[in-house]
């Protein structure tokens, strides 16, 4: 995992949260700007880097502090299991709240095959409650649910889903990009067709 440091010394993980330092918002001056500006969003492996800046994970949702010492502020949700408390090594770090335990006080999952955000309860003592009722499993997420950790409340903001999912957008991409070859060839206008053509074996 790159870890990148940011001018003020918080140190980050460039994979999770690109270039920006997610504690004061600077930016890091990588040794080659160009590189942010590829079209393609993939980092050419032979620039040099301050640390080793990996391509960002896609945000697939947020919480949002409504009650308690971080009111006002989101923590982003990514893809698979996000491990949420006080500590520094936790994927979601809420500070300024005791109640809520240092490790694993719950765990937020996006799961990318159910297009689901859930919320299990951590190993740790802190209970867990989303709309009021206490969590003791693995338990879906609906937009604009109220999460309550220790003395704060969250709302959950989803982003990908039913509605949006990043891979839905590479595949659009690619069918674009299909479609403009096919039509320098010429004929093959369904999509459909031409996939399934793609996939037979030659006669
Ligand atoms: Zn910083």
């Amino acid at each position: 995992m790159g870890l990148l440091r940011c001018p003020e010394g918080h140190l980050f993980s460039s994979r999770r949260y690109g270039s920006i330092c997610p504690y004061c918002h600077k930016a890091v001056r990588l040794a080659n700007d160009n590189a942010i500006d590829d079209a393609e969003g993939i980092y050419n492996d032979s620039t040099p880097y301050i640390g080793d800046l990996e391509v960002m994970d896609p945000v697939t949702g947020w919480l949002v502090c409504i009650d308690g010492p971080s009111k006002g502020r989101d923590y982003k949700i990514f893809t698979a299991k996000n491990f949420l408390g006080r500590s520094d090594s936790m994927d979601i770090q809420i500070l300024g709240d005791n109640a809520i335990a240092k490790k694993n006080h719950a765990v937020l999952v996006y799961d990318p095959k159910k297009r689901k955000t859930l919320i299990l309860p951590g190993d740790s003592k802190g209970l867990v409650y989303v709309n009021d009722e206490g969590i003791y499993g693995p338990q879906e997420l609906d937009d604009h649910d109220v999460i309550e950790l220790g003395k704060s409340r969250f709302l959950f903001i989803s982003l990908c889903g039913e509605r949006f999912e990043w891979e839905d957008l590479d595949d659009v991409n690619k069918n674009n990009k299909k479609d403009n070859n096919q039509e320098a060839e010429g004929e093959n206008d369904e999509r459909d067709k031409s996939d399934k053509s793609e996939k037979s074996k030659p006669l």
